[in-house]
């Protein structure tokens, strides 16, 4: 607690006479440019911040801006020992009546950051981020899709428009904790007092009580629906990949923006493409023939088949490269390329004729095949001779 309180009028830059309205402007203009979450690490500015917040506090409620009109900070603030104040502490940088969602909205697009739960339970929070899997092929995920997901979110009750009160009524606001959701609770006494923040027990930390719930959602503003969605699932997207859509969780609670929706791929295998990243790898199989004299392939690509010249003298193991026959790129810039490694079968199964012309071709190459009936012939003549 300073020692040398400011005058409050002069915190907020207002008149001593300034309407209601007037002070909300300026309490409004004061916090967006102290909020702690637009300056972190920044002490003066969280000192400012708690400033503006306790003299908004005060001078939003008429009656403490009568008694600190009369006594001066005297007249309010608890550690003056003049009792009888409960008003909001500023632990949890109480943002006193204003709506969190006006100021957050302007600035974040709607979004909240982490820590959300360790807000006043009153202020408005984003929904639930929910969590969702789909299962696609090979070449879905290569070309893109659109998949139908069943899942069960909670939406904002449409009958109260989520405010929970039945139509035609409206909330009270909470009495004792003038809509704030805590109140100050002071402990021991002379120079050992010291304050706590805690829930308002009389509305629960919801701020307001309502008198008579909406039916159909029991007063919480929000109901639980089974809703199907048509995701699209974008070119590219790899394995263990996400696809984040905005808005598409839970509702949000007190006004805060609805949460995401996160789905999570699973891309099948493919028979016999592979891939990393961009690129897809495919061993394909040509005979010995194809490979020694070269041949026209054609080679299966995620396009569709695709005309290839294997050189003749082709090595197996040789890799070579079709050029943008590969993955999309999921941001859009391109495609990779195929690799396609040659294998080269070796027959089996050969007939007589099939044999003999392959020994035909060994002695042609010079590797003498001397054929296994001459090589035996040949021994047992010579273990004739010898007998
Ligand atoms: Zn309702
Ligand atoms: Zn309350």
């Amino acid at each position: 607690m300073p020692e040398q309180k400011r005058d409050y009028y002069e915190v907020l830059g207002v008149a001593k006479t300034a309407s209601e309205d007037e002070l909300k402007k300026a309490y409004r203009k004061l916090a967006k440019k102290y909020h702690p979450d637009l300056n972190p690490g920044d002490k003066d500015a969280e000192a400012k911040f708690k400033e503006v917040n306790e003299a908004y506090e005060v001078l939003s409620d008429k009656e403490k801006r009568a008694k600190y009109d009369q006594f001066g900070h005297a007249g309010v603030d608890p550690n003056f020992g003049a009792g009888g104040f409960n008003g909001g502490g500023f632990g949890g940088f109480d943002m006193g009546d204003i709506d969190l969602g006006d100021i957050f909205g302007s600035f974040f697009g709607g979004g909240f950051g982490g820590g959300s739960s360790s807000r006043r339970n009153n202020g408005p929070m984003k929904g639930e981020t929910l969590r969702a899997s789909v299962t696609i092929s090979f070449e879905e995920a290569a070309f893109g899709c659109e998949k139908e997901i069943t899942l069960n979110r909670t939406e904002s009750c449409d009958t109260c428009k989520g405010t929970g009160c039945a139509p035609g009524t409206t909330a009270e606001v909470c009495p004792d904790c003038h809509g704030s959701g805590t109140i100050r609770i002071q402990r021991g006494g002379g120079a050992f007092t010291f304050a706590t923040t805690t829930t308002c027990p009389k509305c629960g930390g919801k701020g307001k009580i309502i008198h008579q719930p909406c039916k159909d959602c029991g007063g919480t503003g929000n109901v639980r629906k089974q809703r199907k969605l048509t995701v699209s699932i974008p070119a590219g997207i790899d394995n263990g990949q996400a696809v984040s859509l905005r808005g598409q969780g839970g509702a949000g609670r007190n006004g805060g923006p609805a949460g995401d929706l996160l789905i999570s791929v699973t891309v099948r295998p493919h028979a016999f493409f592979k891939r990393d990243g961009t690129s897809v790898f495919l061993e394909h199989p040509v005979t010995f023939l194809q490979a020694t004299l070269g041949a026209e392939l054609e080679i299966p690509t995620i396009d569709g088949k695709v005309k290839w010249n294997l050189p003749a003298g082709t090595q197996p193991g040789t890799t070579f490269r079709l050029r943008g026959k590969g993955i999309p790129s999921v941001n859009g810039r391109g495609r990779g390329d195929q690799y396609v490694t040659v294998s080269v079968q070796v027959p089996t199964n050969l007939t007589r004729e099939q044999k003999e012309a392959l020994r035909a071709y060994g002695e042609a190459m010079g590797e003498i095949p001397p054929s296994p009936a001459d090589g035996v012939k040949s021994f047992f003549d010579k273990r004739k001779k010898k007998k």
